[in-house]
């Protein structure tokens, strides 16, 4: 086994989104840093991400006086507070321009979703790769790090890496970036060694769980509803309580739920289930209008073609697959065979709340592994807002995922990832050079 060392001013972890805005950031304000990566090439993650377009950032907040606070209120902490100062240094548009100013003009489609022109999320990672070798960046590929020390004395932080022939090697630096991410998608390098990294130095981890990711339900008929989609409201409850809500396509599937609603609602219900609560899941598939509205409607529909069978009447109401599961759900019609004048009011109003609030269990999510962020992480009231240093060890700094801040859907993942970069690195600039 083959013992090398190395020393660099600034050493980065992860060579991921937030990782590579830091270096680049880091290389443009003078300072020596170096990328330490397990992977043997960069941002394995970005080229998954958007479905192989990368949703670099959303302008849909980048509009109005205060674009910091409403671009804030997309993003989820313990501390909900500690995002806005990084945001308010590099949000939308310092994004926009950080990318252009790299070669990689943006542009926006659906729900002010941001992509490279090409829509290739590969060319994302070009452009890094690019802006890394024009600075001379080096990165250290296929090395894993395994534990870190930090001494008060120089050098401050001792990395005890391994390479992929098993060589150890050792890496020192006075400043430490952490861009480790979390848990999500563990095949592109994310197994979630930096929070013991994190946890080696003395910071805690507030429990992460899967963020955007689909749900698990517990329903007898999913196989008949797998593939069906719908516009309607999700909501998690709790205790009978509504906890978050969201609106948009859903999509049933052969396990359970899917569908930006969905993804959007996951953290919540996630956390819940975490905490051994029971969490059910609502559907409203008639959110447009409300229960007295719907039942006016449906008693002039049926007053109309009474002669019809149930199933028959709401062939052009709902999607014709659903109708089989919400009439059996309802208990009013097994056979399909009851005509409309025939329905009692006992079966309507079951079927009224059927279609108002549509209950399911959710047993679980769908794992770290198809999930898109990880909600939970270091805790942030053990780093400094503003400036993502450690409170507990000087020169170290978080930025990424790896810490407890995790975005909705849309964008705002990644937006927190060229962020936080590139925040710390200006932070740690601005203290290199006295203030
Ligand atoms: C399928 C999918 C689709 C997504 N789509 C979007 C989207 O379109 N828009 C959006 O905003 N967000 C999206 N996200 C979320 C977004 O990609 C992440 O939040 C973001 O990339 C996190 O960046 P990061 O730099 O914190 O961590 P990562 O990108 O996860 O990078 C961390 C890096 O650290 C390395 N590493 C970890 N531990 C060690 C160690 N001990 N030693 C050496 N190296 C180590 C890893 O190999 C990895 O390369 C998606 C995520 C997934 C999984």
């Amino acid at each position: 086994m083959k013992q090398t060392s190395q020393h660099h001013q600034l050493i980065i972890i992860g060579a991921g989104g937030s990782g590579l805005t830091a270096a680049v950031t880091a290389r443009d304000l003078g300072i020596d840093a170096a990328i330490i990566e397990s992977n043997d090439r960069i941002g394995k993650k970005v080229l998954t991400t958007g479905n192989g377009r990368c949703n670099i950032t959303n302008e849909s907040t980048a509009t109005g006086t205060d674009e910091a606070v409403a671009l804030a209120r997309k993003y989820h902490s313990n501390q909900g507070a500690f995002p806005l100062p990084v945001l308010q240094q590099f949000g939308v548009r310092q994004a926009i321009d950080f990318f252009a100013t790299l070669g990689l003009p943006l542009i926006s489609l659906e729900d002010g979703r941001m992509y490279p022109m090409s829509l290739q999320a590969a060319a994302v990672l070009e452009i890094f790769k690019l802006a890394l070798e024009d600075r001379n960046v080096p990165v250290y590929f296929q090395t894993k790090v395994l534990d870190v020390t930090y001494s008060p004395n120089h050098p401050r932080f001792t990395l005890q890496c391994q390479t992929e022939n098993e060589e150890q090697v050792v890496y020192t630096s006075e400043y430490l970036f952490l861009c480790t991410g979390g848990l999500t998608a563990p095949k592109t390098g994310t197994d979630g060694s930096g929070y013991v990294l994190a946890e080696r130095l003395g910071h805690t981890r507030i429990y992460p769980v899967p963020g955007i990711v689909q749900l698990k339900l517990d329903y007898p008929y999913l196989k008949e509803l797998s593939g069906i989609k719908f516009e309607g409201m999700g909501r998690i409850l709790v205790r009978d309580e509504v906890i978050r809500s969201e609106y948009g396509e859903i999509l049933f599937t052969d396990y359970g739920i899917s569908g930006p609603p969905i993804l959007q609602l996951s953290r919540k219900a996630a956390y819940q289930l975490a905490k051994e609560e029971e969490v059910i899941l609502a559907v409203d598939l008639m959110s447009g209008r409300t229960e007295e509205e719907l039942v006016d409607f449906l008693e002039t529909h049926w007053g109309i073609f009474g002669h019809r069978t149930v199933a028959d009447s709401l062939a052009g109401i709902l999607n014709k697959k659903l109708i089989p599961v919400l009439l059996k759900e309802a208990g009013i019609d097994e056979q399909l065979h009851l005509l409309c004048q025939d329905l009692t009011w006992k079966m309507k109003k079951e079927f009224y709340r059927l279609l108002k609030r549509w209950e399911f269990k959710v047993t679980d999510t769908n794992g770290f592994t198809h999930a898109q962020t990880t909600a939970g992480g270091i805790d942030t009231e053990e780093l400094t807002t503003g400036t993502l240093e450690s409170k507990l060890v000087p020169g170290l700094y978080l930025a990424g995922e790896v810490m407890d801040v995790d975005g909705d859907c849309g964008g705002y993942n990644l937006q927190w990832a060229w962020s936080s970069g590139h925040v710390a690195a200006r932070a740690l600039a601005k203290h290199l050079s006295g203030g």
